[in-house]
């Protein structure tokens, strides 16, 4: 077993070693631009990339020309937010979002208030869903877009995309999700689920950083975005800059290991999760789960642990690797504005611990995790009286 145990699959994944295989021969012999079109290199690099755009297409239920290869989720949610923000400025300019959202949704729209735009950020129930009517209710003649969410990536609620999205289409505006903690994960298809956009990553997936999409839905009349990088016009002239091959290969390989292996991993890490989950529960008292009991990600359990501070356990816990509150903003001191607005008690604020499962924990791993965690919470609480 090695050490620290893998516990933060919701920061980032592991990659995957048929993911390495397939993108090795990019780096090497394959190093062509695909946008050479007058020798072979070029040729071998375009083929690659159209493969992949299909693969990665067919595993959403998308069309490969609904997709553009960006640098990952935060820069899909720039692209559609600021994009859709200047392409249809001069008519609607107000977004609809709820208060759980990842900093790439929360910190674009943020940014486009400082422009005269309108934002509404919706409040979230105790498990971390909106409320529809609410949501209806605040949708005007002026909102461009609704982005909300598929599954939250600090307590793992998942929440009712193919229903947000009946409402936005039945008030003709927009709907975006993001699904960097989804796509991969659990079943996603956008011909179900009837979003308009959709954001997703590899790295989350066991696949390479720095390597994501958006899916564009192709409609009448077009969904019109304004590209936020200008250059050689790659990307139908939506994101430009030469195309990062090796990491696109990976990303289509990481989708394909992750849609053939879905339903089986789901259940996997669904149990090693409960063995996780029931192992604190059954052994301590004082741990409240946040997040919803059912409608959450397989792979995720949030708890908060009174009477400990989470850095202090941390300490304690060097062969665990794990995440209090969300990676994204733990740089920051501030407690996690997911668990502030699910109205997580003031002092289980700075008690509040992330196991993110994946792909490569093992019932040995999960079991060594609960004997070190209670052992670690004990005399942490001990140490305290
Ligand atoms: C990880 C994550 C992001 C950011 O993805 P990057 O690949 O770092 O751009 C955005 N939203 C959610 C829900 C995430 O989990």
């Amino acid at each position: 077993m090695k050490l620290p145990v893998y516990l933060d699959n919701h920061s980032t994944t592991p990659l995957d070693d048929r993911v390495l295989e397939a993108m090795l021969p990019y780096f090497r012999e394959n190093y062509g631009n695909p946008s050479s079109a007058g020798h072979s290199y070029g040729w071998i690099a375009e083929a690659a990339v159209r493969n992949a755009r299909e693969r990665i297409a067919d595993s959403i239920g998308a069309s490969p020309d609904e997709i553009i290869f960006t640098s990952g989720t935060t820069e899909s949610n720039n692209l559609v937010i600021k994009g859709l923000a200047s392409a249809y400025s001069s008519r609607r300019n107000h977004f609809i979002t709820s208060v759980v959202e990842h900093p790439a949704v929360i910190e674009p729209l943020r940014s486009l208030e400082k422009y005269g735009f309108m934002t509404t950020f919706l409040p979230v129930d105790k498990y971390g869903l909106i409320d529809l009517q609410e949501l209806e209710d605040s949708i005007t003649p002026e909102t461009l877009l609704v982005s909300i969410m598929t599954a939250n990536n600090e307590i793992g609620t998942i929440s009712p995309v193919d229903e947000i999205a009946a409402i936005c289409s039945s008030k003709g505006v927009y709907f975006h999700t993001d699904a960097a903690q989804a796509a991969g994960k659990m079943k996603f298809d956008v011909k179900l689920n009837n979003a308009d956009l959709v954001s997703f990553s590899a790295h989350k997936i066991y696949g390479p950083k720095g390597i994501g999409a958006l899916y564009i839905r192709k409609k009448t009349p077009k969904i019109k975005i304004a590209a936020q990088l200008h250059g050689g016009g790659q990307e139908r002239d939506l994101r430009s800059g030469t195309l990062n091959v090796p990491a696109i290969v990976g990303f289509a390989k990481a989708m394909e290991v992750s849609q053939s292996g879905l339903t089986e991993e789901f259940s996997r890490v669904q149990q090693l999760r409960d063995r996780l989950s029931d192992g604190i529960m059954s052994q301590l008292s004082g741990i409240v789960l946040n997040g919803h009991p059912e409608k959450r990600l397989p792979n995720n359990l949030n708890i908060s642990i009174k009477g400990v501070n989470i850095d202090t356990l941390l300490l304690r816990l060097r062969d665990l690797a794990l995440s209090s509150g969300s990676a994204c903003t733990s740089g920051k001191q501030e407690p996690s504005h997911v668990l502030k607005a699910i109205g997580v008690d003031r002092d289980l604020l700075k008690s509040t611990l992330r196991f993110g499962i994946g792909r490569f924990n093992t019932i040995e791993e999960i079991d060594y995790t609960i004997k070190r965690f209670i052992e670690a919470v004990n005399e942490t609480r001990n140490e305290i009286l």
